[in-house]
């Protein structure tokens, strides 16, 4: 089975998944999207209400701003794999409970190993947590990180700069030297 095929088949489950209470509240399921290829895979927290519309991963407000970040970077959105903790909106935006963020790790898991990717991105503290349990974001953000010889980059949540300006600096900061790091931008 190719990557391509693995992520379809993982789409296609993740679409039909009751392994835990989000699947009653949702609309859509938001597997994610991107190619099987990519060079960077990136992880928010979970669907909001575009998403939940849409099926799609950062649609909405927070989209707009992951958007103009990557563009920070060098990438482009079409070239990066998007998304999420857990697949299915929590209610009224909560954070995803963490038996439910650990009910949905096995779709994420398989992704990351099917995209073999030379950078993960782990976008917010719900992100962080799932990989680093424990670890602080004001430590550990702008800086690649290893587990499991698999390269990590956490950073802030974008949709975080909406309600923090100076949020906005340090990811525009984080962001170029994601792409220092890629060799998308400039040393
Ligand atoms: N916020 C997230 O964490 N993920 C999305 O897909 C959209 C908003
Ligand atoms: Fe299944 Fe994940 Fe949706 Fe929960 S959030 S129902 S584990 S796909």
């Amino acid at each position: 089975m190719t990557a391509e095929d693995g992520l379809l088949a993982i789409a296609l489950e993740v679409g039909a998944c009751t392994k835990c209470p989000l699947h009653e509240s949702r609309t859509r399921a938001v597997p994610g999207e991107g190619p099987s290829d990519a060079r960077v895979v990136i992880i928010g927290e979970g669907p909001g209400s575009s998403e939940d519309r849409e099926g799609r991963p950062f649609v909405g407000a927070a989209g707009q701003n992951l958007q103009a970040l990557l563009t920070i970077a060098g990438l482009k959105r079409e070239g990066v794999f998007i998304t999420n903790v857990v697949k299915c909106r929590p209610p009224g935006n909560r954070r995803p409970a963490k038996s439910e963020a650990d009910a949905c790790y096995q779709y994420l898991r398989r992704q990351i190993e099917l995209i073999d990717p030379e950078v993960v991105v782990l976008l917010g503290d719900t992100a962080l947590k799932q990989f680093f349990p424990g670890s602080s974001l004001g430590a550990m953000h702008g800086k690649p990180a290893t587990r499991s010889q698999r390269t990590f980059f956490p950073t802030y949540h974008p949709a975080s700069m909406i309600y923090n300006r100076e949020l906005k600096d340090v990811l525009d900061e984080d962001f170029g030297k994601l792409g220092r790091l890629l060799g998308t931008l400039p040393g």
